[in-house]
């Protein structure tokens, strides 16, 4: 091998040509194609080049070349069809430090340019080292007749969309998974709907290679939102139309599970006949019995799976298991809730950070950091705090807070029977207790809801 193939950085690199006839323009036009900074030099140039000159694709100097011409150039061209010239301002450019290239002068270039299938990001370069152009040239149109013009768009998008490919195992599984999607299933959505049917038929494709691949099934955690099925992920509804089995959490609503697939398998992990709520090991041992029968398992988490969700024990279980998996984010009650009383999470000025805290956790009511918490300023949204509002209450006052501290309670957030209660770090406890909620409910402390008016124009909304 007396070249070796590279692919140069050129993205707003200097490419300097000197010629302005036809070599120089054929050259050209595949320079243009990269995102180099072109420059053209030559006493005489043909109207074409100043057309593209005038569309912005390369610089002109219409003179011949000098020395400097050629200064931070990554490659030069010399395409002026004279050797004379073209030795002239090769010296020049290789004086200067640039990469030489004499057009149809192999033996005093220093690099030479490949026939090129371009399929950009997907480029293959062909190389004879001169020998045989023709054969160059043949190769470089069969594979063009092999390779999809729309294989550059596949390529680009493929590559945004990797990462869900991994629920997928490695090797022969994935292998199969992109050959049928550059080959076949990306060709045909590109042909049929344009480069928008593309994620749709990706996500087709790998629906149908999980469940072709998977006899031990495959399971969703999916989320579920606050409650309005109209804040669902789009993913989410899609798992929910192909799903066998569906295990859900007390909190999701019938609405949203309206929407699971007709002969989908529902099952309350909320509660037993018993009336208690499920263990979670149960839940577990539940779910992977679901997938090991080969069933595409939705696992349907109220908000977002990854808050306060007791995911990662799921997780553990599929992965103990070989069960694949993916997760599917959903709304949080708190981004939700604060949307409906028109307040941020966070807040220039006010608060740079939020917490998430949970009333209780397995040993009580849970401990947090009170005295952090009982700055002014503060903002927390507090998931299962019903019954400890009190000790909260308390901990926050005893820790200095102030008790005029706003306190928004939103229950049955999203639903049509959402409640907003807006008071006091003082008047929590009792307020609570009056309300005696038996929806979910999030607390916000902290925050009020920005006022009157949008209270009243939500509640109108879900009225
Ligand atoms: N993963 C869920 C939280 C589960 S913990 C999420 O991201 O929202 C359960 C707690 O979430 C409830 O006690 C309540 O505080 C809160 N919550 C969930 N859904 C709610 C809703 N629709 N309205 C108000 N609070 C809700």
């Amino acid at each position: 091998m007396k070249h070796f193939p590279i692919f140069l950085a050129v993205e707003g690199r200097r490419i300097v040509l000197s010629g302005g006839g036809d070599a120089a323009m054929a050259k050209l036009r595949l320079l243009m194609k990269t995102e180099a900074h072109l420059t053209v030099i030559a006493a005489d140039i043909a109207d074409d080049i100043h057309k593209w000159a005038s569309q912005g694709k390369l610089r002109i100097v219409e003179r011949a070349m000098e020395p400097g011409d050629a200064l931070c150039a990554a490659l030069f061209y010399a395409a002026n069809e004279d050797d004379a010239e073209d030795a002239r301002v090769s010296a020049i450019a290789n004086a200067e430090g640039a990469l030489v290239n004499i057009v149809d002068n192999l033996a005093d270039s220093q690099f030479i340019t490949p026939a090129i299938v371009d399929r950009d990001p997907v480029t293959v370069a062909i190389g004879t080292e001169g020998a045989a152009p023709v054969l160059a040239r043949a190769i470089k149109a069969d594979l063009e007749e092999r390779l999809p013009t729309s294989l550059g768009i596949l390529a680009r998008i493929g590559k945004s969309f990797r990462h869900a490919v991994d629920v997928l195992p490695m090797g022969r599984k994935r292998r199969d998974f992109w050959s049928s999607f550059y080959f076949n299933a990306g060709p045909k959505a590109i042909a049929e709907a344009g480069e928008t049917g593309v994620i749709p038929a990706l996500e087709t494709l790998l629906d149908s290679h999980i469940l072709a691949d998977t006899k031990e099934g495959h399971v969703d955690l999916v989320g579920a939102g606050p409650g309005d099925p109209e804040l669902l992920t789009l993913k989410a509804r899609n798992a929910l139309d192909k799903a066998d089995v569906v295990i859900h959490d007390r909190l999701v609503t019938g609405e949203v599970l309206e929407l699971a697939r007709r002969e989908a398998i529902i099952i309350d992990a909320g509660k037993t006949g018993f009336g208690p709520s499920m263990k979670q090991e149960d839940i577990d041992a539940l779910i992977v019995k679901h997938a090991s029968d080969g069933h595409h398992v939705v696992r349907l988490k109220a908000g977002d799976p990854t808050v306060f969700g007791r995911l990662d024990e799921e997780i553990e279980a599929l992965e103990a298991a070989d069960v694949s998996y993916r997760i599917i984010p959903g709304i949080t009650a708190a981004s939700a809730a604060v949307a409906n009383i028109g307040q941020s999470l966070t807040k220039r000025g006010r608060n740079s950070a939020v917490r998430l805290i949970t009333g209780h956790d397995t040993k009580g009511y849970a401990d947090h950091d009170w005295a952090a918490l009982a700055q002014p300023g503060e903002v927390a949204a507090i998931y299962m705090g019903k019954k400890s509002a009190r000790f909260i209450q308390g901990r926050l006052l005893m820790h200095g807070a102030d008790p005029a501290t706003p306190v928004t309670i939103i229950e049955n957030v999203s639903r049509v029977d959402q409640q907003i209660i807006a008071t006091t770090l003082a008047e929590l406890e009792p307020t609570l207790t009056q309300a005696d909620l038996k929806g979910p409910a999030i607390t916000f402390y902290g925050l009020a809801p920005r006022n009157a008016a949008t209270q009243s124009r939500q509640l109108k909304e879900f009225a």
